[in-house]
């Protein structure tokens, strides 16, 4: 305990964002070698925190196969990224629909910004992005069972209790992940759990508008700032413990 006390100590204080001037108003425990989440929102120019934790991928590398799902901002697509000198591998492609604002495509991408600081087995890998050029994508590693919800329901008595438990422990794993990151996800839900052809669930949507959309009863604005963000964190941590 009082190795503890000490390590502890070595690594509380003020962290500060990546950035200059953007202080974190919060006190931490953080646990040496983690890292720190930080809110995309916290960047004066949501291009430089896109283009700090995503890749800008080459449009030409990226093959749309077919569509797969409808997004809050476009459809959902499935095809082939090809990056040199690298095997192609399956992706998930996620376009901004044509005639977007400029918000609805800062909010798009804050997604990338967010998934892009995550790397973890059980949360949904991010590609990269394409930011220059037409469509705007999210390319995601391809998740072939889609979403948990709809794939526990098409296969419903088909999985052994130790299958489903598996589901279970990798989601979990997921979110203990994102909670020493300092990431609240705000919205754990089988359809946004993703699941692969062996069966590993991966945490996904890390959208800002979901939580609004989805929960009537929702106070936090998808303008959320970095502050109101920990607060809400701070609350959830309490709730947890
Ligand atoms: P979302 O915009 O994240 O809610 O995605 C909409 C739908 O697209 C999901 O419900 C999935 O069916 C599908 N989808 C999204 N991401 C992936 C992925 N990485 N792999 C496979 N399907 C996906």
């Amino acid at each position: 305990m009082v190795f503890g006390f000490i390590i502890g100590r070595r690594h509380c204080g003020y962290s500060k964002a990546d950035q200059e001037g953007d202080e974190e108003l919060y006190f931490q425990f953080k646990l040496p070698g983690t890292k720190t989440y930080i809110h995309p929102e916290t960047y004066e120019d949501p291009n430089r925190a896109v283009h700090q934790f995503a890749k800008e991928l080459d449009a030409s590398c990226i093959k749309i196969e077919k569509v797969i799902g409808a997004g809050e901002f476009g459809e959902v697509c499935s095809g082939r990224l090809k990056l040199p000198g690298k095997r192609d591998v399956s992706v998930a492609i996620k376009t901004l629909k044509v005639g977007y604002t400029e918000k609805q495509r800062r909010d798009f991408l804050c997604e990338a910004s967010i998934m892009g600081q995550f790397d973890h087995p059980n949360i949904v890998h991010l590609e990269g992005v394409v930011t220059r050029g037409k469509p705007v994508m999210i390319v995601i590693e391809y998740m072939e069972n889609g979403s948990l919800d709809a794939f526990l329901r098409k296969h419903d008595g088909q999985f052994t209790v130790i299958q489903l438990v598996g589901m279970l422990r990798g989601i979990a794993a997921g979110m203990r992940y994102l909670a020493d990151m300092g990431y609240v996800h705000r919205d754990l839900a089988a359809r946004n759990i993703l699941i692969n052809s062996n069966l590993v669930c991966k945490v996904s949507d890390f959208g800002l508008s979901r939580v609004m959309e989805d929960d009537p009863e929702a106070v936090y604005t998808t303008t959320v700032s970095q502050l109101e963000h920990k607060a809400l964190s701070s609350d959830q941590d309490a709730a947890a413990a």
